[in-house]
């Protein structure tokens, strides 16, 4: 193949290439790999059952040829059939039950943790729901999947017509005054194959039903394959066809919601496996140009909610402490993933000197990108996506970061919102989640104005409705209005903010009910789920990977004065005593000692001592400023487990937590 120098010449091939490659897969694997149907519900049906059903339709049919007697021996004869079919069932369940926990008990007594929890995972997390056939009042599959279709097509246009135009003139403008790019990455069959390794397996495949392990056991011949193909996409900056096309599948939001109603649903978009490769390979060399703003807290390594989170805590503290009030805006931005100008981004990223030759290739991918709906086997029509990030996308998350990093750097130029010595702390990110602090309302709605007006170029549509205000240092002000989009915002006593749910007024506080109601409504499904017959060991397994997450989600950040923590500690005491079912009145310790699991209390505090020392060494200027602040309280925290330094390591903190528990349970 040519080194890229012809006039598209080859971009034909290209796509004949592509498609020779995905059905030599395809062919393969048909070929070598039997197909195995399995019974998702009722896995334990047997012959013996069949049997009976069978005699059961036949005595049933006698007995209604001969006029449905409700006694006689005709009748008898029916309802023993009927009994036995029933007992039968109930034992062929019993029994699978039996065995279902034995092997659990099995992997779990191993500690092979993959087959434990592949096992409980096919057992009781395969979608039980039934789908809808009724959707907006359309009835049948294929009229849901156009309904749905429908749906789809308007979430991938942009907010204002014709809005991106402006944009495709300011890129070719761009692409005047930059120079062509000479420079052309090789991919070698190493880096093909460890970008390989990093694809997660066990996925839905896409269009094309070629999946990971596709590519993973497709041998040598493959890897070279591939490499010849991606080698000549780049040197084209052309990518085939059908690496733009994905399916949508409708996924429900919230298992309890209406299913009949389209809002209810969100689209999870399946992508072509060897498109996911590529991306991953151009991640690998032009993913640290796509880096942004120190207080965009999401899709960075070693950087989650949490950050984001003790971000936004310290900042208020640090102000309430001052005897100041903070203003927080938190700012709601409607499907902004999907509406991101296409052209937009370009100019985005030609203007902060992104190699050009990845702004073509990103730029003829977009211009192909289309997307069908498949709803129960059913495929709706393929319609064209007008804007956004590609959905699932590797690269998507980075693209939509650097389409809203010039916004934290406007906010952060203006010079309102507020400031910690000489570090502006005046805005928090996490994705598209963006939370705006000031210590005045005047410098709140300055920042506001900001974010209206780069949502107006940019096409961002910011929800007034759905953003809110609060107050931390005191209470929310009277008679202030604060405007977003020149529609008033509400001011909010609670909030939620990334999972938690915050409680404005003179202290930061946060509000555990729905953790909590998550956690009993997580224990109970678990314990019934499980049933009587269980290992208690092994209950206590489930229940600390399951439900224990839910109660603790966010603990790095709890103020511990102010959140009840010996409440806490009831419920999960109250949680071992009912897996173990002992006394109430019993000392649990002895108990939580022999299954070396910590009290609640003690667990929160290994949590924020770990969280504090990542911060501590963190590459982010802000989180380590902000970890400065809280030195001594961590010290205190950590003097409570008998730990001198700060500079501790996970070993000593978990033996320090460990031994300090050992010494209070009372034997
Ligand atoms: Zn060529």
């Amino acid at each position: 193949m040519c080194n890229g120098s012809c006039q598209n010449g080859c971009v034909e091939s290209i796509d004949r290439y592509y498609n020779s490659i995905v059905q030599c897969l395809i062919s393969a694997s048909n070929s070598c790999i039997p197909v195995k149907k399995f019974r998702s519900k009722k896995h334990w049906w047997n012959d013996e059952l069949d049997d009976l059903k069978n005699n059961l339709i036949a005595a049933t049919t006698f007995w209604r040829s001969v006029g449905c007697p409700r006694s006689g021996a005709v009748n008898d004869n029916r309802l023993q059939w009927k009994y036995r079919y029933k007992l039968a069932i109930k034992q062929a369940e019993r029994n699978a039950n039996q065995a279902f926990n034995e092997e659990l008990f099995e992997y779990f007594s191993a500690k092979d943790d993959d087959a434990f929890w592949q096992a409980w995972r096919k057992r009781y997390c395969s979608s039980s729901l039934k789908t809808t056939s009724n959707l907006n009042g359309k009835q049948g599959d294929v009229n849901v999947c156009n309904e749905f279709t429908e749906e789809f097509r308007t979430v991938f246009q942009t907010n204002t017509v014709n809005s991106d135009c402006i944009f495709e003139e300011e890129f070719l403008k761009l692409t005047e005054l930059v120079s062509d790019d000479t420079s052309c990455p090789k991919i070698d069959i190493e880096l093909c194959q460890r970008c390989i390794h990093k694809m997660k397996l066990n996925k839905s495949p896409g269009f094309d039903n070629v999946s990971t392990e596709h590519l993973l056991y497709g041998g040598g011949d493959l890897y070279v394959h591939l490499c010849l193909l991606f080698n000549t996409m780049v040197q084209h900056c052309y990518v085939p066809e059908k690496f733009g096309h994905g399916l949508i599948v409708p996924l429900l939001k919230d298992k309890q919601g209406n299913q009949s109603r389209s809002d209810m649903y969100r689209g999870v978009t399946l992508s072509p496996t060897i498109a996911k490769l590529f991306e991953y390979i151009l991640m690998e060399f032009y993913g640290d140009q796509l880096s942004s703003d120190v207080r965009q807290f999401g899709f960075k390594k070693h950087s989650g909610c949490c950050h984001a989170l003790f971000t936004f805590k310290e900042t208020t503290k640090y102000f309430i402490k001052k005897g100041s009030k903070v203003y927080c805006a938190f700012i709601d931005a409607s499907k902004a993933f999907d509406k991101v100008l296409h052209n937009g981004l370009f100019v985005k990223l030609l203007k902060r000197n992104v190699s050009v030759r990845f702004v073509y290739i990103l730029r003829n991918w977009y211009s192909k990108l289309s997307a069908s709906v498949i709803w129960n086997g059913v495929i709706g029509p393929v319609f064209p996506i007008h804007c956004g990030v590609r959905q699932g996308g590797i690269l998507s998350p980075l693209l939509f970061s650097v389409y809203i990093d010039d916004l934290l750097n406007d906010l952060h130029n203006s010079g309102y919102g507020v400031y910690i010595g000489s570090l502006f702390a005046g805005v928090i990110a996490y994705a598209d989640d963006i939370c705006i602090l000031s210590c005045s309302c005047y410098g709140l709605q300055k920042l506001l104005d900001i974010c209206s007006a780069y949502g107006q170029k940019w096409d961002i549509r910011f929800n007034p409705v759905k953003s809110q205000l609060m107050t931390f240092g005191g209470s929310n002000p009277d008679n202030t209005t604060v405007y977003l989009d020149k529609k008033v915002v509400q001011w909010c006593t609670k909030v939620k903010y990334l999972g938690l749910y915050l409680i404005g007024g003179a202290d930061f506080k946060i509000d555990l009910t729905a953790a909590k109601r998550k956690y009993y409504g997580c224990f109970n499904t678990i314990m019934s789920v499980v049933g009587n017959q269980v290992n208690e060991i092994m209950a206590l397994h489930l229940v600390k990977s399951y439900c224990l997450p839910q109660l603790m989600y966010g603990c790095e950040i709890w103020p511990l004065n102010s959140v009840n923590i010996h409440e806490i500690d009831i419920i999960w005491n109250n949680g071992f005593r009912r897996i173990f079912n002992c006394c109430w009145r019993e000392s649990v310790k002895p108990l939580q000692f022999y299954c070396r699991t910590l009290p609640i209390s003690y667990l929160i505090g290994e949590r924020q001592l770990l969280f504090y020392r990542r911060l501590l060494c963190s590459d982010n200027i802000v989180l380590r400023t902000l970890a400065g602040l809280v030195r001594f309280e961590m010290l205190g925290i950590a003097a409570k487990y008998d730990i001198k330094s700060i500079y501790f390591s996970t070993a000593t903190v978990k033996n320090a937590v460990w031994s300090s528990f050992v010494n209070v349970v009372k034997f």
